[in-house]
């Protein structure tokens, strides 16, 4: 099993020389005090050591032993529980949470690198503690003062985690259906019953309690989704000095055996009239639950570029030492009885691949964060709701077009090893079984694609989309030398698709839906093609400094906009194709 290096070089040219966050930080009064280029730079330095060093180890062995269930208590393999200790006395579970409870109150665009490492490291490791942050940060947006002050301060130290209680055997996509109920009680407290299924760390030996976040309806609710409310419902019965008490009425009836991620335990959980407290209003639970379920897109689409770094720095090592076959060019090692493999134009276009869109992910993973920054701590209204549009606009973008990219670039690695790649010694097949979830969970990747085109940009007449159009229209033009004028194009393609598609929406019910797909990758072409302009102008500024590194920068976005990029042609055809052809068979004809 490889090793797996922090991509440190990188990150710190997105973070301090694409972006200057360290610019940004100094103006926002909140970010000020807490953070500056050394302190983010120390933070990536101790948070590579902490993934390569303790995570990145148990991957493999986490993945063969998996987690265990026996008679409600889950297991999880061997090496875990000391190793999330250490993890959490590091405070990672905090880092962006709010220092008032505890958490260390850094931005978020310093966060999505150290996400990145995390799940580069070990998906299934990385979602125990991905869930805890996003639990906190929904009771801290939405829980009253006494929730907040007993529950926060023991989750962002790691002795509480979280998880995320919505799905239902009958109910997933669909949340207007689920069938848990919460009964008042005299205390002001609710009992919770129901059972939710394929909840992560749902049940695990890793935390003293868990935080469960539950949505469930009550008695008189309306149905449908404005009858939901979410209620925080711990495992173990907390007194008011914060000591644990009795075990609530909350069982792990089993776990599930799945294609990746084995070390994650997905759990089957049973309320029994448990106890729950009711997290902001009733009826409201949906919009609350959101704020914990948009920070886990961003974090699941973080996934796909995490997984994808870790499978490109295999296949790297490995096509420069694998000798097969003469170049086409005729020989490169004369001296041995093959070239390696990266010589061949087919290897080279795979790793090329790989490089474009992790990095470009990468880039686009660091503006969004930049833009929730602005949403959460700049002093000027406008800035503040532009960049909450521009958030709203992208998370989805960001969740499928990471992770749909992350296994292409997965399978990339894995083809990159031949047969080596199909088999367990190389770690590409884990990668590949591991990253496929991040398509599926958190809604699924075709949900996030109705919910950009449908809500995002239709039901707004496309509002949103202007904004972010404007922004990079702005940099296209400024960056003629540095791919402006493909990124241009690309822009105009995006917007003549999107304004063809509000037409058709007037008229035509399954326009969107038919479209959706295909839109969200033309949509993160054009992402990335802007994350590429953006890298290709600083790199081509320091070009001087070190050939080596901006060099590199330049050919890879070369590579973008020549080779990836016209992929936005041919997506093009396929949404103005429109939904007819989907609709040539009746279901029976299938
Ligand atoms: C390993 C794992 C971990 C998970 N962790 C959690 C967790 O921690 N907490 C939690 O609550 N849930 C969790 N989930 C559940 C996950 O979020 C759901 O599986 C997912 O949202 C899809 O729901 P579903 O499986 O019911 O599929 P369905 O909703 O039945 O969807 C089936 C297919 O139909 C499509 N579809 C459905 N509705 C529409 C529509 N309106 N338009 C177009 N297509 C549609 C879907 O895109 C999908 O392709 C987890 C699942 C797994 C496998």
């Amino acid at each position: 099993m490889p090793e797996f290096n922090a991509p440190l070089r990188d990150m710190r040219f997105v973070l301090h020389e694409v972006f200057q966050a360290p610019n940004l930080w100094a103006r926002l009064p909140a970010l000020a005090e807490t953070v500056d280029a050394d302190t983010a730079d120390a933070i990536l330095e101790e948070a590579a050591k902490v993934t390569g060093g303790l995570i990145a180890p148990l991957n493999r062995s986490g993945d063969e032993e998996g987690a265990q269930w026996h008679d409600g208590v889950v297991t999880t393999p061997q090496g875990f529980k000391e190793a999330y200790a250490t993890y959490t006395e590091g405070g990672w579970v905090g880092l962006s949470g709010n220092p008032e409870y505890g958490g260390m109150g850094m931005p978020k665009m310093l966060a999505v690198a150290f996400e990145e490492m995390l799940y580069a490291a070990g998906s299934s490791f990385a979602l125990y503690s991905a869930l805890s942050s996003g639990a906190c940060l929904a009771i801290d947006a939405h829980a009253s003062e006494e929730l907040k002050s007993t529950y926060l301060p023991p989750m962002y130290e790691g002795r509480w985690a979280g998880s995320m209680c919505l799905t239902e055997a009958h109910a997933g996509t669909d949340l207007g259906i689920i069938r848990t109920r919460a009964e008042p009680q005299a205390d002001g407290s609710y009992k919770v019953t129901g059972s939710k299924i394929f909840i992560t760390g749902g049940e695990q030996d890793l935390t003293e309690n868990i935080i469960h976040l539950v949505l469930a309806k009550l008695p008189d609710a309306p149905a449908g989704p404005k009858g939901i409310s979410l209620f925080l419902v711990p495992k173990v019965m907390v007194g008011a000095d914060g000591s644990l008490g009795e075990r609530n009425a909350v069982s792990c009836g089993s776990i599930e055996h799945k294609m990746g991620i084995k070390a994650s335990a997905t759990c089957v959980m049973n309320f029994d009239g448990a106890t729950g407290y009711l997290i902001g209003e009733v009826n409201r639970g949906l919009a609350a639950m959101f704020t914990m379920m948009n920070y886990e897109r961003l974090s699941i689409g973080i996934q796909g570029i995490g997984c994808a770094e870790a499978s490109y720095q295999s296949a790297v090592a490995y096509a420069r030492d694998r000798l097969q076959s003469r170049a086409p060019t005729g020989p490169v090692a004369k001296d041995k009885l093959a070239d390696p493999i990266i010589v061949h134009p087919d290897v080279r276009r795979m790793l090329l691949t790989m490089k474009a869109m992790t990095e470009g992910g990468r880039a686009f993973a660091c503006y969004v964060g930049q833009q929730l920054d602005l949403a959460k701590y700049a002093d000027d209204t406008d800035e503040r709701q532009n960049a909450e549009a521009l958030v709203a606009l992208l998370t989805p973008v960001a969740k499928a077009f990471f992770t749909d990219t992350g296994l292409e670039s997965c399978v990339h690695g894995q083809q990159v090893f031949g047969g080596h790649g199909y088999i367990r010694e190389w770690g590409q097949e884990q990668l590949v079984r591991d990253v496929r979830i991040a398509q599926i969970y958190e809604g699924t990747n075709g949900i996030q694609a109705l919910d950009l085109l449908g809500r995002k940009v239709v039901a707004n007449g496309g509002a949103a989309l202007r904004l972010f159009a404007a922004e990079v229209r702005a940099f296209a033009h400024d960056h003629e030398a540095t791919y402006g004028a493909l990124l241009l194009e690309a822009l105009e393609r995006l917007e003549a698709v999107s304004g063809w598609l509000l037409e058709q929406a007037k008229t035509e019910p399954n326009a969107v839906g038919a479209a959706s797909v295909e839109y969200l990758h033309l949509f993160g072409y054009v992402a990335y093609a802007y994350m590429w302009a953006r890298m290709a102008a600083v790199a081509q500024n320091k070009q001087a400094e070190d050939e080596a590194f901006y060099g590199g920068k330049l050919a890879t976005a070369e590579f973008f906009f020549t080779r990836l990029l016209p992929r936005t042609l041919s997506l093009e055809a396929s949404i103005r194709a429109g939904s007819q052809p989907l609709y040539g068979l009746a279901a029976e004809q299938f």
